[in-house]
């Protein structure tokens, strides 16, 4: 038996049973013993009956004393049994499964495992057992004692993701004698130096303990090996996809046409703008195509470099694209850029999921004529029914939201590998990005557009909320507008606030402003409505959730207010900041929270002491792990089979220090590994789903 047969080479999985598997993704052997649980149950300590806990689970075990019985009781099947050993007796009911009465033979001995209460049946009933129990069992799981190995009980059992028809005992049962099948016969992916360097144990034995570790100390063990395995192979996967595009040709770019952008620019560009600019000037001449990522933080102005990039490929014939998370942001974009583009002749070009059926055939057909030069948009960018012209520049704005294989889409698009340009406001330590954006070179912005005044940030509790509301009737009443943030949309009991209910005090509060909520329950068309009615000034206030997180820019937002402000990560709190302190006047940034907690008082002391992004992120990352880096949802980071980068950062430097080495040596045979990820892992899960 090898990994790569089909699931039906095992004598008890046939056509029937291969089918739900293939509803949990498992198609070959080893892709079944690749169905890693997703928890443990500790069932290792057997009781005897005289020692059973009430009211917990437990593990015991027992020969049954006479016939099962089974009956009715108040319209539903009970079967009741009685088991004994040397120190007493227990009663075991099982409701509504009738045909576990024949699963059971008198005189023989199961393990059980389940919750144990006192037996309150009057005494009578059971009598005719000739004892009468103490205890009593409901419904609990069970396994024959016939010398066999022991899969659910007296031990560590796995439990798995499953699905209707391939219940706990099963799964366990068929990987089991898959495991079996295999002995032997695994192939050990990772080279031999690399399992002694870093004393991780061979891939048989981790696969193995993974379902049925005989101790914790093994489960540790095996799950190291294979969490290290995963972020070795993947980040190798990137450093090969990164070595492979390097090689390719892209678009020649000879002359760049930065004055004549320049000049149509209402403002000089920073610094930092140009360093990036200049960084991606050299990938473009050179004749290779670009792979980069702008880490910029936000409010830095990475807006301005991307139309100078775009206008670059532009002016030497070829077209650009810009892609953003959200129909929002895509017109955001549009409306600055066609505005710039506008002055210099370019025409731009808007294709969103918005569009009425008519307008999007027309922009489609003002992509494939290549009249139009500069398309901007949203997902709909990548959809088969957009054909380019000539693309010779892909953008995307805010990364961390589209995957690898979306890049690789977009990018695919044009005749000649395209440049492909990655923005992203979240600053990412240097670990992360290696396993987010391995495949690409990065440039670092850094910094504000001269002129910015510092924005001033204020940790409060609720006591404050009252003083706060007049804060806002004074900024409002001055002209300028305001954000106010909830983490949860609904009221839902939880006693965190919610956007529709606090947009509709808050009016209550201030009535005279105009006040508007906006959420992701919200259809793109209302959202955009509230949006281009904040952007006009007309409302005053938003009350939103994280959706305006991202990209959005409103000058004249100088207040933003964030409520239960410990809900949210540190990486996530600053790039909420940084929606205001866009424009000359000065800024504030409140955070309310009762949290009581240590943690998160320091979250918001990091907020108040430091503005500077790509610290507030490594600190965010040492002290919670990437899960909280990324906030709740965590977008972006890599589904990945078994390693949990939340937890696994160790492992992930690891893993990333052995990748490193290796692909620098250049000798590595875990080709058709690393293939599989690139290709998107068929038959290996999810592989690179980024
Ligand atoms: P982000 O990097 O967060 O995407 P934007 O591109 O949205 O930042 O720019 C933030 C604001 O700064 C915008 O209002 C933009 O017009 C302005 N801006 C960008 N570059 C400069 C500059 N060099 N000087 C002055 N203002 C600038
Ligand atoms: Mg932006």
């Amino acid at each position: 038996m090898h990994p790569t047969d089909p699931i039906t080479a095992l004598p008890s999985i046939g056509e029937s049973r291969a089918a739900l598997f293939a509803r949990l993704g498992v198609f070959t052997v080893g892709g079944l013993v690749e169905h890693y649980p997703r928890d443990y149950d500790d069932r290792s300590r057997v009781r005897h009956i005289a020692d059973l806990a009430l009211g917990v689970q437990n593990t015991m075990r027992g020969v049954v004393a006479s016939a099962p019985e089974a009956l009715y009781k108040n319209g539903r099947s009970v079967v009741k049994l009685v088991i004994t050993d040397d120190t007493g007796s227990l009663e075991i009911v099982w409701f509504n499964q009738p045909y576990l009465r024949k699963q059971f033979v008198k005189n023989k001995e199961y393990i059980f495992t389940g919750k144990v209460i006192s037996n309150d049946f009057a005494g009578g009933r059971g009598q005719g057992l000739g004892r009468k129990c103490l205890f009593k069992m409901e419904n609990p799981d069970f396994e024959l004692l016939d010398g066999h190995e022991l899969l659910s009980g007296g031990r560590i059992v796995p439990i798995y993701p499953s699905t209707a028809g391939l219940g706990q005992k099963l799964l366990r049962k068929l990987i089991y004698s898959a495991l079996d099948a295999l002995s032997g016969q695994y192939p050990e992916d990772l080279p031999e130096e690399i399992l002694d360097e870093y004393r991780l144990c061979p891939k048989y034995m981790a696969v193995r303990d993974i379902h049925f570790p005989p101790s914790d100390a093994c489960f540790f063990n095996a799950r190291r090996r294979l969490v290290f395995e995963e972020l070795f192979f993947t980040q190798m996967a990137l450093f090969r996809l990164k070595g492979r595009l390097k090689r390719e040709s892209g678009v020649a770019v000879q002359r760049l046409g930065a004055e004549e952008l320049l000049a149509a620019l209402p403002y000089q560009l920073t610094d930092s703008q140009s360093e990036a600019l200049a960084d991606i000037f050299a990938d473009m001449r050179s004749g290779l195509v670009m792979n980069r990522l702008i880490q910029g933080d936000v409010g830095s102005g990475k807006t301005a470099v991307a139309m100078a990039a775009s206008y670059a490929v532009i002016v030497n014939g070829w077209q650009a694209a810009l892609m953003a998370p959200t129909e929002v942001l895509a017109r955001q974009h549009f409306k600055t850029i066609s505005h710039i583009f506008g002055k210099l002749n370019i025409e731009c070009v808007l294709l969103a999921g918005s569009l009425t059926a008519a307008e999007k055939k027309r922009a489609r057909q003002a992509v494939s004529s290549g009249a139009a030069k500069m398309i901007i948009g949203t997902h709909a960018l990548i959809q088969e029914a957009v054909e380019y012209n000539n693309l010779g520049l892909v953008i995307t704005d805010e990364q961390h939201r589209f995957g690898v294989d979306q890049r690789f889409s977009l990018a695919g698009k044009g005749e000649l590998a395209p440049h492909v340009l990655v923005m992203t406001a979240t600053p990412i330590p240097r670990t992360l990005a290696l396993i987010l954006y391995g495949d690409l070179d990065i440039s670092v912005m850094r910094g504000k557009p001269p002129g910015r005044a510092e924005i001033g940030t204020f940790a409060v509790n609720g006591t404050y909320r009252r003083r706060i509301y007049a804060f806002l009737k004074k900024n409002f009443d001055e002209g300028r507008q305001a954000y106010i943030i909830c983490p949860a949309i609904e009221d839902s009991g939880s006693g965190l606030s919610a956007v529709k209910k606090y947009a509709v005090q808050l009016q209550e509060e201030l009535p005279g402003y105009a006040i508007a909520p906006l959420h992701g329950k919200m259809t793109a068309a209302e959202k955009q409505a509230a949006m281009d009615g904040f952007a006009r000034g007309e409302i005053r206030a938003l009350v939103s959730t994280t959706v305006i997180e991202v990209g959005i820019d409103v000058p004249n937002a100088t207040v933003i207010v964030i409520e239960d402000a410990d809900r949210f990560g540190l990486a996530q709190l600053h790039q909420l900041r940084g929606r205001v302190g866009r424009g000359t006047e000065k800024s504030y940034c409140i955070l309310i929270s009762d949290a009581q907690s240590q943690l998160g008082r320091e979250k918001l002391k990091a907020m108040q002491r430091t503005s500077d992004g790509f610290e507030l992120s490594e600190l965010d990352l040492q002290t919670r792990g990437p899960g909280d880096f990324f906030g709740v949802a965590q977008h972006g980071l890599p589904e990945f089979k078994i390693a949990d980068l939340s937890k696994d950062l160790g492992i992930l430097k690891e893993a990333q220090a052995a990748a490193v080495n290796v692909f620098e040596a250049g000798e590595f045979d875990g080709e058709n590994e690393i293939e599989t990820l690139i290709s998107g892992g068929k038959g290996k899960g999810k592989g690179m789903a980024m």
